[in-house]
């Protein structure tokens, strides 16, 4: 059954509009999103396009997973939603990359390297241990690879020696990547832009299959992802048909290469762009928006927008401020409950926001001291836990046995008496031969070079690894190789992980690590049937450390049904709760500030992305915000005065929305206290 489309009338013209070009350019909570899930449901019933035609690109996988399941029911038919393409940028590319290896000389098992193995790989080509450097590096090759310059080109452009190093270091960076078969997070966009611009009949093929494009959030697209669009909706004789949703207010990605001017090549590179303003507001109350409209209104404007709600006044909007940043985490912590128990509301009604990924701790620390259940987005908070990153290595080098980071990772953990000087002289070899390690190790010459006592533990962790491999990949009942969840147990009981953790951690620590271990089997069990509903296709080890790799990128686990989102503010985008605490608001954390000798043109830029990211944080909630701020902080071994953040005072709150008294702030522990007593009153006979 077709859902009841409610659009007001700029939204209905942008779902309707099916000639040509379209971009929707609009302020937070404006329905751009749905315009994009009614349009699908549009394309489709209209008959004009099959569901297996339409591509829609989102930003997290989570908005994707969201996107899917609205549209299912807005369908006349549910079942055609699982033939629409609708992901991330980078779940597309790995699909045309899968697809189109061979095309590009890479073996259909390549690996996905994560942000830390390439950190390990910039830092052995840049013979540093200086952390900032390497981060440095890794950004502007990052940028380099975005922008679609070459180590050539950024050689020859090279502006001082630092920078011509740098190129340098991207010129070998390549040269290993392509060695181990591997590719990093830029490639996955990089490499299809690559392919398309020289392959017009792969291209085309492409086109014919995505034959209708439309992409959200589309201010953070890159130069790199914009060209992608690009490419898949230009040729010969092809009306470019595609639809395309976003707010400059929101670009928030600058500092990973976007750039809000792709929303003016756009008008430029197809002149018969419609463009389309929505300027009614449905997710929040007046009052939160009134805060967030008078905070971006310090920014220079790119297009003008006016949004305003139908909601009514609202809450105020308030602002604490904590004593320091533990009792901020308890004070929320304990507020939330409150407010939470008073209105009869959800846990999955709030959420926690913040501006970095490291104020996440204390506040899951205060959580799960009161047993709330909370999930984290943004953070890599469970993926980037070593001992998940352990299992991870396993998994990555029996999907591609060249990978060598994976390898190191794996051999030596836990140690299988492989030393690291028997990992240099393989390592040695292996360039040598121009092979991999896992290569290296059968190959002939080495027993010159390794003691039997150094090769023997190699080669039988290597025959280990073959043979899961090779049962990975044997074709069993599903035709697609013997089950994951059974060879993954094999693989957990064979390595005794679990030992290795009790050896090297106290008890506590032990157990701790290997519950998340468990968890994350666990979740990787269920992702090999098909996900929870067991209606996904099945998946095999290949195919689960490639989504795996792909997850660890922007956001964390799966969402448990009922519970509090703690959010960076990068991962909310597109998001919106019923009740938005937005925490650490402070001079130095949002705005964060960075480096102080930053020159003062390079700041006021830097301080009005920060701003947009407040103004993206405000425009998360529906029905009440909370805003907080600590007077001091710890950070690392120092305590910190802090101050609070001048986004606070140009929110503009009036009277009714003044900071509380101190000692007001005490109040909802004193509630919550209160509350919980008269619950545990026993009932009068
Ligand atoms: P953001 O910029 O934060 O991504 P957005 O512009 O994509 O926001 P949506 O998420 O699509 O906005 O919509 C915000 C909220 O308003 C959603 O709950 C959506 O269902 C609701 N909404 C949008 N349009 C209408 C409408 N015409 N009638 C009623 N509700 C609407
Ligand atoms: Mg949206």
């Amino acid at each position: 059954m077709n859902a009841p489309a409610r659009l007001n009338a700029q939204q209905h013209d942008a779902v309707t509009y099916m000639d040509g070009p379209c971009l929707v350019l609009a302020g937070a909570g404006s329905g751009k999103t749905r315009v994009i899930t009614q349009k699908i449901a549009h394309l489709i019933d209209s008959g004009v396009y099959e569901a297996k035609n339409i591509a829609a690109l989102t930003f997290t996988n989570k908005a994707a997973a969201e996107m899917q399941e609205r549209i299912s029911k807005l369908l006349t038919e549910p079942k055609q939603a699982s033939q629409l393409t609708i992901s991330t940028f980078h779940s597309l590319g790995v699909k045309i990359l899968r697809q189109e290896a061979a095309e590009l000389n890479l073996k259909d098992r390549f690996s996905i390297l994560d942000s830390d193995d390439c950190f390990s790989l910039v830092q052995d080509l840049a013979v540093t241990t200086d952390k900032q450097t390497i981060r440095r590096i890794q950004g502007v090759i990052s940028l380099w690879k975005n922008g679609m310059v070459d180590p050539v080109v950024a050689l020859k452009n090279a502006v001082d020696d630092e920078e011509a190093q740098a190129a340098r270091i991207y010129q070998n960076y390549m040269a290993t990547l392509s060695a181990y078969q591997a590719v990093d997070f830029d490639d996955l966009i990089r490499l299809p832009v690559e392919l398309f611009r020289s392959n017009d009949k792969v291209r085309e093929k492409w086109q014919r299959r995505l034959r209708y494009l439309l992409v959200d959030e589309y201010q953070d697209t890159n130069t790199c992802q914009y060209e992608l669009v690009k490419l898949l909706v230009t040729g010969a004789g092809k009306k470019p048909m595609f639809t395309a949703v976003g707010d400059d207010d929101q670009a928030i990605y600058a500092w990973r290469g976007a750039t809000i001017e792709n929303l003016k090549t756009l008008q430029d590179d197809f002149s018969d762009l419609k463009i389309i303003r929505l300027e009614q507001n449905y997710r929040s109350s007046t009052r939160i928006l009134q805060a967030a409209n008078a905070v971006i209104k310090n920014n220079p404007k790119l297009f003008e927008k006016t949004l305003w709600s139908e909601h009514g006044l609202g809450e105020p909007v308030e602002v604490s401020s904590m004593p320091d940043d533990e009792q901020e985490a308890e004070q929320i912590v304990m507020q939330l409950s409150a407010h939470k128990f008073e209105r009869h509301a959800k846990f999955s009604d709030y959420a926690i926001l913040y501006r970095g990924n490291y104020q996440a701790r204390i506040f899951e620390t205060a959580l799960r001291r009161d047993n709330i259940p909370y999930t984290i987005s943004g953070g890599q908070s469970f993926f980037a836990r070593s001992e998940i990153r352990d299992i991870i290595s396993y998994l990555r080098l029996i999907a591609n046995l060249d990978d060598d980071p994976a390898f190191i990772r794996a051999v030596t953990t836990p140690r299988r008496g492989v030393g690291q000087s028997t990992l240099e002289t393989l390592g040695a070899f292996a360039g040598q031969w121009q092979c991999s390690l896992f290569e290296a190790v059968f190959k002939g010459g080495i027993e010159a070079k390794l003691a039997p006592r150094q090769l023997t533990p190699l080669r039988e962790f290597c025959d280990f690894i073959n043979q899961i491999e090779e049962r990975a990949s044997r074709p069993g009942a599903s035709g697609k190789g013997e089950n994951a969840a059974a060879l993954l147990d094999e693989l957990m009981h064979e390595i005794a992980y679990e030992a290795y953790l009790y050896d090297n951690f106290d008890e506590r620590t032990a157990k701790t690590k290997w519950q998340n271990v468990l968890e994350f089997t666990n979740w990787l069990k269920d992702k090999s049937k098909g996900g929870k509903h067991e209606d996904g296709p099945e998946k095999n080890l290949l195919e689960l450390t490639q989504m795996v790799a792909l997850m660890t990128m922007l956001e964390g686990r799966d969402q448990e049904p009922d519970a509090v989102h703690l959010s960076t503010l990068h991962a909310a985008k597109g998001l919106e709760f019923p009740h938005v605490f937005l925490v650490g608001v402070e001079e130095g954390i949002l705005p964060h500030l960075g480096d102080p000798d930053t020159p003062a043109e390079q700041l006021a830029t830097r301080i009005q992305e920060e701003r947009r990211l407040m103004y993206v944080g405000i425009t998360r909630a529906q029905r009440t915000l909370h805003i907080s701020w600590c007077k001091k902080r710890k950070r690392g071994r120092e305590i910190v005065q802090c101050e609070p953040s001048r986004f606070i005072e140009e929110m503009k709150l009036d009277e009714g929305d003044a900071p509380p008294k101190e000692d007001e702030i005490i109040t909802p522990k004193d509630r919550l206290a209160n509350l919980k007593a008269l619950l545990q009153k026993p009932k009068a006979a």
